[in-house]
């Protein structure tokens, strides 16, 4: 069986090499890939393949992406946020250390969309060790988050080597990585790979699955071997226009990570990413989708639908309201709809 990076040198990344259903104007897709690159693996063409719009939308590019005029470059301030280069420090306790800049598939909606897989997304040894020293110096921060891009598509040593000094600093409690690899390519989680990871515990992972369609022989094995090194799996899917914006693909998609021994942990309503407009759904879209959840499905399938707010104001968690009146009384609603009234306590 080939391997992980071959497979991965095998993507697609100019327009003109894309299956005849996907070409679309060429010279028009060349510019959106000069802007925002493509690549694509054959391991998630496949998938395409099979499973169609829900998946081509989320990698084939697309002229919207370039006339976008509502949305922001750095939705999130991240750059503003950052006291190094690519480390993001907005929550007390927590950090979002970003350690790689490319990704197994360039998702369309990435928030990220100006920087990954761009020069101008500048990591090196030396940024990654200015942020080891921020975290050395700072002993608030309890909970570090790495991310990029993809930090599973660091090789075995680069990774080992940014683990083991996050696990010298002692007030480092928990490590989380964020990462699509399970997800856009499985082969990637190899036991090599996940001996190395366990060597780190209390080590947690989430990926990043939105479509019922990408849960595989393939992303469920992934997701097996490192379930069975106890780490820990979550999920942070996102709200997406023609891709999962409706009810039972979401529901579908919430019970079949599950299967998979991955717990749901956020829902995001779409930032406002400049290039991606055209995804962005109606937050009514995504209440109704929780509502639809909450009560008609195990509680382990329910994530938190929040949106990150813009100019660095943090995830905000948009619940349905169930409250109807709250003084001495709680009265409420049930999931089906139903009042019920709850004595309050002193
Ligand atoms: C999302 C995020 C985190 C982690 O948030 P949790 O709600 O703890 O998962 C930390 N830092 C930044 C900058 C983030 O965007
Ligand atoms: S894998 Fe994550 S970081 Fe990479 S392009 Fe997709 S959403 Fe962005």
């Amino acid at each position: 069986m080939e391997n992980w990076q071959e497979i991965l040198s095998k993507s697609i990344i100019s327009p003109g090499d894309l299956p005849e259903e996907f070409r679309g104007d060429i010279p028009t897709l060349e510019k959106v890939v000069a802007r925002y690159p493509m690549r694509i693996n054959p391991y998630y063409l496949d998938l395409i393949q099979k499973v169609g719009t829900p998946l081509s939308r989320q990698a084939v590019p697309d002229a919207q992406e370039l006339s976008d005029n509502v949305c922001l470059e750095d939705p999130l301030d991240e750059e503003n946020l950052s006291p190094v280069p690519n480390l993001i420090h907005k929550y007390p306790d927590r950090v979002l250390f970003l350690v790689h800049s490319q990704c197994a598939m360039y998702c369309r909606f990435c928030t990220r969309k100006r920087k990954v897989g761009l020069d101008t997304m500048k990591i090196s040894e030396r940024t990654i060790k200015l942020g080891l020293q921020y975290l050395q110096n700072n002993k608030s921060v309890r909970d570090v988050l790495i991310s990029g891009g993809d930090p599973l598509l660091l090789s075995n040593e680069k990774l080992e080597w940014i683990l083991s000094s996050l696990r010298k600093i002692k007030h480092i409690e928990i490590i989380r990585i964020g990462s699509r690899v399970p997800c856009v390519l499985p082969m990637r989680i190899t036991k090599k790979l996940v001996s190395i990871l366990q060597k780190y515990h209390p080590l947690y992972i989430n990926t990043h699955f939105n479509h019922p369609g990408e849960i595989t022989k393939e992303s469920s094995t992934a997701c097996g071997l490192l379930a069975d090194a106890g780490i820990p799996l979550g999920c942070q899917t996102v709200l997406l226009k023609g891709v999962n914006d409706n009810q039972e693909t979401i529901k579908e998609l919430m019970r079949s990570l599950l299967r998979i021994r991955v717990k749901p942990y956020y829902l995001f309503q779409g930032d406002m990413t400049k290039g991606t407009d055209h995804f962005r759904t109606k937050i009514e879209t995504g209440l109704g989708i929780m509502r639809n959840l909450i009560g008609h499905t195990s509680g382990m399938a329910v994530p938190i639908f929040a949106v990150d707010a813009p100019k660095g104001g943090g995830k905000i968690p948009l619940v349905p309201q169930y409250v109807q009146k709250l003084d001495k009384n709680l009265v409420f609603n049930n999931y089906c709809g139903k009042t019920y009234t709850y004595v309050d306590g002193y």
